[in-house]
């Protein structure tokens, strides 16, 4: 009760929010740091890569030649997730574009290459179509080409003709992109039109952190973890979620500062949960791809989110998989026995002898990953869609947020390794994917 009493103090003095990447999120990440280093641990802070977006306000399109037409958001236009910011008037130059449409739908190569740019006047927005690469591939090479704004119009064919509400994948441009209708980029591309064009987002790569520490004993070849996310929703404090199982854990480790485990044990505070799993994905792409013997070693973990309840029952959560009857059949838990001061696991451990070689007992990163390990999640951690309304998705950096704004809004019913973009060498995953139709990704 004592640590969630602090959480609050600490979203009290900072806007209300513990979510990843506000100075909630470091001042909670501080605490359990802090705390760590009080009851006798060396913690260690992991750093990743956050990509965050926001739309501050509505987007807006206009025509102002040959006639003037406004155009409606939502509509007629949408802005793409990762969109930059910017107020344009300047003429349209139509990139490689086929109307009327002839092509097989998602063939269209317009702008996916440095070719369709070539004499592209320096300064216009570029009108590019849907088809064949990323939407951020188009992006990238307008804004390499010289465009100030790109708008990229639906392909044309049948089932592609509504406005285009896709993901850049990654903050990787700084000028805005809007997506159309077909019907809206066939307007545009008529000769002589001159569009306004404004954008108003927060799109960047923000840092945020996990929190690590282990028992100083114990072996390091069988290590019990257990973890629990650190970071709030950007509506709230989350004391419930997760100040209960980050304080949960956190009481844990201090007891457990206090014995001698037999095999290691290790606590985890993850951020960037509410976001998709960020910290703890993280986490294991790291040890996958720098340590993948630190990865064998984790015989077990166990994760804790909103564990308080003011009348709880002692309950084993879903023990025989009925709840979600297509994940894996029930385990037999291994023979052990959870004794009184040494708190060993129950686990049978996989190496009993010898113990594994010396190592650094937390195999993380403590300063900039290597921008491949920094990759904050291997597939798209589609965030996930069962939240109430309220709960929005946050984005990163000081009073970035809130919003309620739709694009902001998971899209996606649940978690998934599709890729909410194209497999690109410039494409990040994305946090997020945002609008209507986020599956329209080229
Ligand atoms: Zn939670």
């Amino acid at each position: 009760m004592k640590h969630l009493q602090n959480l609050q103090s600490i979203a009290d003095a900072n806007d209300d929010t513990r979510a990843s990447g506000t100075p909630g999120y470091a001042a909670s990440r501080d605490y359990v740091v802090d705390k760590l280093r009080a009851a006798g641990y060396s913690p260690t802070v992991q750093e990743f890569d956050l990509p965050v977006y926001r739309e501050n306000s509505d987007a807006t399109m206009e025509r102002v030649a040959p006639t003037a037409k406004t155009y409606v958001v939502g509509t007629d236009f949408a802005t793409m997730t990762y969109s930059g910011s910017g107020q344009i008037t300047v003429a349209v130059t139509n990139v490689n574009l086929t109307i009327p449409q002839t092509n097989a739908p998602g063939t269209t190569l317009s702008g996916c290459l440095a070719a369709d740019f070539a004499g592209f006047p320096l300064g216009n927005i570029a009108l590019i179509q849907r088809g064949t690469c990323s939407f951020g591939i188009k992006a990238v090479n307008a804004q390499t080409a010289g465009a100030s704004a790109v708008v990229i119009m639906n392909e044309g064919q049948a089932g592609r003709n509504d406005v285009v509400a896709g993901t850049l994948g990654a903050p990787d441009v700084t000028i805005p992109v809007l997506g159309t209708s077909y019907a809206v980029g066939v307007e545009l591309s008529a000769p002589g039109t001159v569009p306004k064009i404004g954008t108003d987002t927060e799109s960047a790569i923000r840092t945020t952190y996990n929190v690590l520490a282990e028992t100083a004993k114990g072996n390091d070849g069988n290590v019990a973890m257990a973890g629990a996310h650190l970071d709030s929703v950007v509506a709230g404090p989350g004391i419930n979620d997760n100040g209960s199982g980050s304080g949960a854990l956190l009481e844990i480790a201090e007891q457990f500062a206090k014995v001698s485990p037999k095999n290691t044990v290790r606590f985890a505070w993850w951020g960037a949960e509410e976001l998709g799993l960020l910290g703890s994905e993280h986490y294991v792409a790291d040890l996958v791809e720098n340590d993948p013997a630190g990865l064998a070693d984790i015989a077990l973990y166990l994760n804790f989110d909103m564990v308080g309840s003011p009348n709880y029952v002692r309950f084993v959560y879903d023990g025989d998989n009925s709840r979600f009857p297509s994940a894996p059949a029930p385990q037999r838990a291994p023979k052990g026995r959870v004794r009184s001061r040494t708190c060993s696991t129950t686990t049978s451990p996989r190496r009993t002898s010898p113990p594994r070689r010396p190592r650094s007992r937390v195999a993380v990163t403590t300063g900039p990953s290597s921008p491949k390990a920094s990759r904050p999640v291997v597939c798209s951690p589609a965030p996930r869609a069962s939240r109430p309304p309220s709960r929005q998705l946050s984005s990163e950096g000081p009073r970035v947020w809130p919003t309620t704004r739709a694009t902001t809004r998971p899209a996606t019913p649940s978690r998934t390794c599709t890729r909410a973009i194209d497999a690109t060498p410039t494409g990040r995953p994305s946090t997020r994917v945002a609008g209507p139709s986020a599956s329209a990704i080229r």
